[in-house]
């Protein structure tokens, strides 16, 4: 197909593509997905080799949250049965984290429920970060607090953070339609006080909350200008007692689509598989590897994710590897601080034909399972 053969070089370039290019991938039909696969593979091999970077999530301080976020189990109003805790102490996190870690995982991503921090939870979170490097030699530390305050991304990079999350989730057309508490304006201005305070910036988007292909190609195109290290796509977890239980919209092959345009889009990006990958991916994970390259190790913030094992198994039987602590995530160019940039659209309209998506089946409401174990709780965490 000439349109992969086309984004396959572009993305050894690092040429932008154009909206038609995005749009086409998601409008490839399942007859060509694993020439898709195939072709997006090349470009994550070609940067990332067949290495997989693991990341854990330490929930800091769940539920309770005053912001509206549809998707969000820890909502104001939310009634799903979730954990609701406050501020993990210092140590306590810590022992999340080291749990992670002997996984596997090289990343901690520290993670808490609200609109943002205060000055004070930011000093705390300094006592943890110091904390988890103190017990933990080489390993890096992703702060997820919400929105920032001019001063605190420059706190926490003092306190030895290493990265920031916080996500545009989705177009800003449709913003106001998930979210009424915050604008996606604000998201992105803390994505650029990350950048400026010298973190490396995370920012990705959730896909199956009823957007178009369009607001899909839009929120990425929106996040390569924003130019993060890394773009977590998160799969909507419609979990029961949020506005967007309902919203089972996804397949498998859909998800691999949406990787393999965000590959394209973001080449040189560590494109993390984040939520949702057990529940919408299911037997097809394996697939997905060809595309991110950076994965959740264990459970996720308020759902439990598949067994550590599982996900290191997976892996192996892949073909892929770990990635080890001593080894350096992002290429060259991007890891001594050069991004892909946004140097415009290009100019190939080659686009093919009708979808032939498979039909979204019965919702696997199965697969879904609020976490019960780990930080927060007495029993010993995924990992
Ligand atoms: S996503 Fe964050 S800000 Fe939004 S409701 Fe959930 S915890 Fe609150």
């Amino acid at each position: 197909m000439d349109l992969l053969n086309t984004l396959v070089d572009k993305g050894l370039r690092r040429e932008p593509l154009s909206r038609a290019e995005a749009l086409a991938v998601l409008g490839t039909s399942d007859d060509d997905l694993l020439d898709v696969v195939a072709a997006a593979g090349k470009v994550r091999r070609h940067w990332f080799g067949r290495r997989v970077k693991l990341n854990y999530l330490v929930n800091l301080k769940s539920g309770l949250c005053p912001e509206d976020c549809s998707y969000c189990s820890q909502r104001l109003g939310s009634t799903t049965g979730i954990l609701k805790y406050t501020w993990l102490k210092p140590d306590e996190a810590s022992k999340a984290a080291a749990a992670g870690l002997a996984g596997g995982a090289k990343r901690v991503c520290l993670v808490a429920s609200g609109r943002g921090p205060t000055d004070r939870d930011v000093d705390r979170v300094a006592g943890t970060i110091k904390a988890i490097k103190e017990q933990n030699e080489g390993v890096e530390v992703c702060a997820c607090l919400g929105l920032l305050s001019d001063g605190q991304a420059e706190r926490l990079r003092e306190a030895g953070a290493d990265a920031y999350n916080h996500n545009l989730n989705t177009s800003e057309s449709t913003y106001g339609e998930i979210t009424t508490t915050h604008t996606y304006a604000d998201r992105v201005d803390t994505v650029q006080k990350a950048h400026a305070a010298g973190l490396s910036a995370c920012s990705g988007l959730i896909a199956g909350m009823g957007e178009s292909d369009e607001d899909l190609v839009d929120v990425v195109f929106s996040l390569r200008e924003l130019d993060p290290d890394s773009v977590p796509v998160n799969f909507l977890i419609p979990v029961e007692g949020t506005p967007l239980a309902k919203e089972w919209n996804l397949t498998p092959q859909r998800c691999l689509r949406i990787l393999a345009m965000v590959r394209f889009v973001c080449p040189d990006v560590e494109v993390r598989i984040a939520g949702g990958r057990e529940v919408h991916l299911r037997t097809m994970q394996p697939l997905a590897l060809h595309l991110a390259n950076s994965i959740f190790l264990g459970d996720y913030l308020t759902t439990e994710g598949q067994a550590g094992k599982a996900d290191l198994e997976m892996i192996a039987d892949a073909g892929f590897e770990v990635e080890g602590a001593g080894e350096v995530t992002l290429p060259e160019h991007r890891a001594s601080g050069g991004g892909c940039g946004s140097e415009g659209a290009c100019g190939s309209e080659d686009v093919c034909g009708t979808a032939t998506a498979a039909p979204v089946g019965e919702p696997r409401t199965d697969l879904v399972a609020v976490r019960r174990r780990g930080a927060g709780t007495d029993l010993a965490p995924n990992a």
